[in-house]
């Protein structure tokens, strides 16, 4: 079995890391990393009209840029996401999927593509993250939902879409699995008004958007005696990219299938 992660003979990267989302700012510094780590990069996709980095190979849609490469690493729009899980399922190019914001319909098309090619998809790549994940699992196991009240509080820069952030409703499905829930039967989110007494067991979420901040998350379990916190600060989008293109070495080559971050850090 090669040894994953290294790039060259034996390894499942042969001819390079593609990016979807090319102009944006994750995908302008997945470029950047792939390089850094001795990948090439074959291409990348953007919107018509998109201002794209100097240096890299503009393609005309996902088809074209996963049939020359091993690994698409997208950082994209919901919006795009359907397609290009039909275009690159019909290919034999692996999937690095970090767009967040997706609805169910959108997930059931990144889970049918994953039926015929490799994908990676992850709310967030930052190792530290993932981490937080797994204690959450922990800790909600361990702490009893009808004494310690389970709250996320996320803060991003102003330009994000999508609240809660992708990464924050990881955290809170990682709560709803270790206390055997599912989320979405348990989930007060944006709270506004007379709402009324907060439910035993709901996990909530809060929301905060300002300025230019890359991504904080906090876990609060909240008791009548105690409060623990969990908080993770991100304070450059490199930390995205660098666990992106981690992924991208890790699932190059790999059997169909549907992957987290913590399968690509051995922590599944
Ligand atoms: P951005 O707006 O700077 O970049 C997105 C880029 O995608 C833009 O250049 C846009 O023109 C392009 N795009 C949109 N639709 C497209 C399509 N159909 N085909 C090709 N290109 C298309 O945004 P960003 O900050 O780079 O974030 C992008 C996404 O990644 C968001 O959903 C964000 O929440 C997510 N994100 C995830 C992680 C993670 O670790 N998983 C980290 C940071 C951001």
């Amino acid at each position: 079995m090669p040894r994953r992660g290294a790039i060259g003979k034996g390894t499942g990267m042969h001819k390079g890391i593609g990016v979807a989302g090319i102009a944006g700012r994750m995908g302008r510094l997945v470029a950047e990393e792939a390089q850094a780590a001795g990948a090439k990069v074959t291409g990348g996709i953007d919107r018509a009209g998109a201002e794209t980095p100097p240096g890299v190979a503009v393609l005309h849609d996902m088809a074209a840029l996963a049939a020359l490469s091993d690994v698409v690493v997208e950082f994209t729009h919901a919006s795009s996401v359907q397609a290009h899980a039909r275009a690159i399922a019909g290919t034999s190019c692996a999937w690095v999927l970090g767009t967040t914001g997706l609805s169910a319909e959108d997930e059931a098309a990144v889970a049918e593509a994953a039926r015929h090619v490799a994908v990676v998809h992850a709310p967030n790549f930052s190792p530290g993250v993932n981490l937080v994940i797994a204690l959450a699992e922990k800790m909600a196991a361990a702490l009893p939902a009808d004494a310690y009240d389970a709250e996320i509080v996320e803060m991003h820069h102003r330009q994000k879409v999508d609240a809660p952030s992708g990464t924050a409703l990881g955290m809170g499905r990682a709560v709803a699995k270790g206390r055997g829930v599912n989320l979405a039967d348990v989930t007060e989110s944006g709270r506004d008004g007379h709402t009324g007494a907060r439910k035993t067991g709901a996990i909530g979420f809060a929301a905060l958007r300002g300025g230019q901040v890359v991504g904080e998350h906090t876990l609060i379990f909240a008791a009548g005696t105690e409060h623990i916190e969990l908080t993770h600060r991100a304070f450059d989008r490199r930390a995205f990219a660098t666990g992106a293109v981690r992924a991208a070495l890790w699932v190059a080559g790999r059997k169909p299938g549907l992957y987290s971050m913590m399968d690509v850090l051995g922590m599944a």
